[in-house]
């Protein structure tokens, strides 16, 4: 599904990685959170510390890893990359743990699915940089404590109510990221552009992202593509990818605003950037339970898919333009989501 920002392929990875910007000053958006980081960032440089622990909560895509790489960056040190379900064992986690540098960053993608056996080892390590090993068993069992170098974890997550009080409270700086505007995202598309070669840049720009010297089909052709892109940059740059190639073999590499159309209309993403898998969601609570309010798990078993991919990458989006109401009953569709799909619900029931 190319609107899901939740899986990737080792290809695409390739292509971020190329689009990833490597500073803060880079960093579109978030102004909260790059504030509160720079100052933070700032003070434990001056005062030669690791720097704090990060909790960062958001749905994919919108630059979590992005950030542990900077982060790491502005502190001239290594990022180590993991994932809570890869950790299965103490082992696992204590061989990373033991190969940090000082004030190296550890990111621990979904966080929330680290088994609580390892979130112990997790506090210890955190909080006061060692960790309790026990070797051997029964009479012979002992433990041991092994010394980590000073390092910061960020943890990522997508469902923040996942994530244990004691795990919570041992992050220095928690934030929510936020949906990009479209705005940001024009700024993020106008910059992967260039680097993609796609159009032009030149010396005088301010930033990378500067739109301000734009011809006015480049323009509108960048927005069209932004508005489509659910507020998440990795969307934006995958849509921007398929764009681009088309571009090439059907446009004579002339970008403008048809053209975009052109191309995302293949992939069947509307002006909203909605697609198939939203249009059945949608029609599901429609024809099946007239509007809705209706379980998730009841749509998830008429539509054939799992509820966590429907509540994590479907839902929000949809909730964020008011096309969804999560109500105390079960999920409604609004009469906007109807009147753009042409979708016929009792609205008497519906807000
Ligand atoms: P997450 O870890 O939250 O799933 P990533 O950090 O992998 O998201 O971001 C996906 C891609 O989106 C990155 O490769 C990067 O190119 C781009 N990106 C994300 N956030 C930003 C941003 N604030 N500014 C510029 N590009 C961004």
């Amino acid at each position: 599904r190319i609107i899901s920002a939740a899986t990737t392929t080792q290809q695409e990875e390739t292509f971020n990685l190329s689009l990833r910007p490597e500073s803060l000053h880079d960093y579109v958006g978030q102004p909260k959170l790059v504030e509160k980081l720079s100052i933070t960032l700032a003070a434990v440089k001056q005062r030669k510390e690791p720097m704090e622990h990060v909790l960062l909560h958001g749905p994919p895509g919108l630059g979590k890893t992005t950030l542990a790489h900077i982060i790491a960056n502005e502190m001239d040190t290594h990022v180590t990359v993991t994932a809570g379900p890869a950790l299965t064992k103490p082992g696992d986690l204590v061989g990373i743990l033991t190969k940090l540098q000082p004030h190296d960053v550890l990111f621990v993608d979904e966080i929330h699915r680290l088994q609580i056996s390892l979130e112990e080892y997790l506090y210890s390590a955190m909080e006061d940089f060692k960790i309790d090993v026990q070797i051997d068993q029964g009479m012979h069992a002992k433990t041991i404590t092994l010394p980590i170098k000073p390092f910061t974890l960020i943890g990522a997550t997508t469902r923040a109510g996942m994530i244990s009080g004691p795990m919570r409270s041992r992050f220095g700086i928690t934030h929510n990221l936020e949906f990009y505007s479209e705005s940001d995202l024009l700024a993020i598309l106008t910059r992967s552009a260039r680097l993609m070669n796609l159009i032009p840049s030149n010396s005088d720009l301010e930033s990378i992202g500067d739109t301000s010297n734009l011809s006015s089909d480049i323009l509108n052709a960048l927005c069209a593509i932004a508005s489509r892109s659910r507020g998440t940059p990795r969307i934006a740059n995958r849509l921007l990818r398929r764009v681009r190639d088309f571009t090439q073999v059907k446009a004579g590499g002339e970008l403008t605003p048809a053209v975009v159309d052109a191309a995302l209309s293949l992939e069947g993403i509307d002006s909203l950037g909605i697609d198939d898998l939203d249009r059945k969601y949608m029609q599901v609570i429609a024809d099946v339970y007239d509007g809705g309010p209706v379980g998730l798990e009841a749509i998830a078993a008429t539509l054939g898919e799992d509820a966590g991919t429907l509540e994590e990458v479907v839902e929000p989006y949809l909730l964020q333009i008011g096309f969804l109401a999560r109500t105390r009953k079960g999920r409604q569709l609004t009469t906007a989501a109807a009147q753009h799909l042409g979708l016929r619900i009792s609205t008497s029931q519906n807000p």
